[in-house]
């Protein structure tokens, strides 16, 4: 036994140094590979001694824990905001202030001003032990099972810590990551989120944990919090934070005078634009702990701190005209061409404006000189148009009726805030789109097939569907443009490969709205075949774990059109994977067969997820909600009272997770 716990223990905290190099230093000592292999050893090991589960191993990062309602806690130390400065004057009336009230020189720390959202973590004798987000700053919402997913946040402190401490830091969303989310949901036919500050702080209210550690999170830290830390300024606490494994970034300096915090102002204004994430400004402190605590509160923020903040940046150019782009989906989005001009280092010649709201909204008009600004968006966008400038002759806006590529009349449903191109079949954007989509790397990921390719193979007119693709021949290819013998023989055999995709990559190439790659794992999970997916009714997709009404009526309207069933059954005939392989169903049981489970609650020996992955391996499927179809629910620690009461109405028997286990014969 003791072995077992040395081994244990020992993986745990190799696996954690390997994370920390990783997330926090930005500098890995072994591969991917190995750090997956290492982490594989460590859960089966915990698997097989579930005694020794240790709530803070590297493995409970993965997530699959569900908040429904965030418990609400008052944080023991307010958390305060900030007093803003804009002005060389607005510091040196500060620093006047501050010189009334404490004796001796001051010296300043100087920060960086991280924008994202704010949150406190809490640690007992070096393990994590709560994180709280901000809230109105007296009390907070309790996310920790959210925030322990994010890889730069230590579980387990090294080095020489304080038994209990606060930690007060920023979870920010990297440009990077941002960027990549944001692909994704526009291939799957989504909004794009509109930057990463409020995405960052939506992530940390997902009810499902297993989400946020998809998201590429970071957590930036900058203030300890408690009483006996042992330190005696603000510089050497964020030191000593570093060493004992936060993510504390190496920006801050120690200044002397106004004139010095001015010159790191000045620098970072500049240089803040190659960080990988947002920052508005730079945080000044009083570098001395006494000094501080001499200098106190105001109502609402600390006297010996002052924030920065820079100037949004901003150009006035000519809106030279505004055109309207047709997506994969049919979504138009109005976009502004403008007068080439700088903008934060980057040349803009266009900037989004969302949709016809925000047009009438701001009144934008073509001629106009509009203010353009660059926020974490990817585009800049058109923030107010400069009406002194406005041309006499100026025509208010008429937003289009038709679609710009097939002059379909378009349709903008109630709730929604774009207008959409009904002509799924004529409507030349939206055929490429899809099949664009059809053959990218996530989906079918087709080699010897781009993006111009397909738009040449539709232009010329040999392919109209994604299901054509599978009937093109050499023959065909070769006199493309920029096609050879060789490239035109690769091209089909890439179509050929294709046709080994498995199921659900297949249902998510298809491009049904919002079945992104997630959803699409999901209902291939559950229903195994396109046909089963075809016939369920809308009742029984929003049954399933995971699906909403929206997903299934967008899966349903898909699968209601009569061409789309047409061309899934041409995929069919060509070998296309259209239900899950044999070897996928092998080692799979039927002792759950036919039967409909809801899992509620939070378990000792194995997580939601692996739980709900075993009733699928078992035949069984799991189910979102009760119902008098369910036939059993495996309810944990804290199930939700409503669901209890409701199971009890019906007469459906509980399971706890051991009897569970039991009947599954792992017990
Ligand atoms: P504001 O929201 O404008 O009142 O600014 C206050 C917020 O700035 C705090 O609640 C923190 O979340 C955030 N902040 C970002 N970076 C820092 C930093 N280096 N030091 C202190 N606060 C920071
Ligand atoms: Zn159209």
């Amino acid at each position: 036994m003791e072995n077992i716990q040395q081994k244990l223990n020992q993986l745990r905290a190799e696996l954690r140094e390997h994370n920390h190099n990783y997330y926090v230093l930005d500098n890995p000592t072994i591969s991917d590979y190995d750090f997956d292999l290492k982490l594989k050893a460590l859960q089966e090991l915990e698997e097989a001694h579930p005694e020794f589960f240790d709530s803070n191993s590297p493995t409970q990062r993965v997530g699959g824990e569900v908040t429904k309602n965030f418990e609400t806690i008052k944080h023991e130390y307010r958390m305060y905001s900030l007093d803003n400065s804009y002005s060389k004057e607005d510091l040196l009336d500060w620093e006047k202030r501050i010189k009334k009230l404490v004796d001796g020189d001051v010296e300043y720390t100087c920060e960086l001003k991280y924008d994202g959202a704010s949150m406190s973590l809490t640690y007992e004798d070096g393990k994590l032990v709560r994180a709280v987000t901000r809230g109105d700053g007296f009390q907070g919402d309790n996310v920790t099972a959210n925030v322990k997913t994010i890889k730069s946040v230590p579980l387990q402190l090294k080095g020489n810590y304080p038994q209990k401490f606060e930690i007060r830091g920023e979870i920010v969303l990297p440009f990077d990551g941002f960027n990549k989310m944001n692909e994704e949901r526009v291939a799957n036919g989504e909004e794009p989120y509109r930057n990463p500050r409020n995405t960052a702080s939506g992530s940390l209210k997902l009810q499902d944990s297993g989400e946020v550690a998809k998201r590429p999170l970071e957590c930036l830290l900058y203030n300890l919090t408690g009483s006996n830390l042992g330190v005696s300024t603000q510089f050497e606490s964020l030191e000593k934070a570093r060493s004992w494994g936060f993510k504390v970034p190496e920006v801050a300096v120690l200044a002397k005078s106004v004139d010095e915090v001015l010159e790191f102002v000045n620098h970072w204004d500049i240089e803040r634009h190659k960080l990988p994430y947002e920052t508005d400004g730079v945080v000044i402190k009083v570098n001395n702990l006494q000094q501080q605590e001499e200098l106190g509160y105001t109502a609402k923020a600390p006297r010996w701190a002052m924030a920065y903040k820079f100037k949004a940046e901003q150009v006035s150019t000519v809106l030279n005209k505004i055109t309207y782009q047709v997506g994969r989906t049919g979504a138009i989005t109005p976009v502004a061409n403008l007068e080439p001009v700088e903008l934060a280092g980057t040349t803009v010649k266009r900037a989004s404006i969302h949709n016809a709201d925000q047009i009438e909204k701001l009144d934008i008009r073509e001629g106009d000189t509009v203010f353009v600004e660059k926020g974490g968006e990817i585009i800049p966008k058109i923030v107010a148009v400069d009406l002194i400038k406005r041309p006499l002759d100026s025509q208010q806006t008429q937003y289009i009726k038709q679609c710009p590529e097939c002059g379909t009349e378009l349709v903008r449903t109630e709730g929604d805030a774009k207008h959409y191109c009904p002509n799924y079949n004529g409507c030349s954007p939206q055929i490429i789109g899809r099949i664009q989509h059809y053959i990218s790397r996530k989906a079918m990921d087709i080699e010897g097939l781009g993006g111009e390719t397909v738009a040449l193979l539709v232009n010329e007119g040999l392919i109209s569907n994604y299901s054509d693709l599978y009937e093109l021949t050499k023959e065909q290819v070769i006199p493309l443009e920029r096609m050879a013998e060789k490239s035109a023989e690769n091209l089909v055999n890439g179509i050929e490969q294709s046709k080994q995709i498995p199921f659900e990559r297949v249902l998510y190439a298809i491009g049904i709205r919002y079945v992104g790659e997630t959803v699409a794992k999901k209902l291939a999970k559950h229903y195994k075949s396109i046909d089963a997916l075809i016939d369920a009714s809308q009742e029984e997709l929003e049954q399933v774990d995971e699906i909403g009404v929206k997903i299934a009526e967008s899966v349903k309207g898909f699968f209601s059109a009569d061409e789309n069933i047409l061309i899934i059954n041409r995929l069919k005939s060509f070998g296309i994977q259209l239900k899950v392989s044999e070897e996928e169903l092998e080692g799979l049981t039927e002792l759950l067969k036919g039967k409909s489970i809801v899992v509620s609650g939070v378990f000792e020996h194995v997580s939601r997820t692996e739980l709900k992955k075993l009733i699928e391996q078992n035949g069984g499927k799991v189910s979102s909600s009760i119902s008098s179809k369910t036939s059993f629910v495996v309810a944990g620690d804290k199930m939700g009272p409503s669901k209890r009461t409701k199971a009890e109405s019906l007469g459906i028997e509980l399971l706890n997770e051991i009897n569970f286990l039991q009947i599954i014969g792992i017990k």
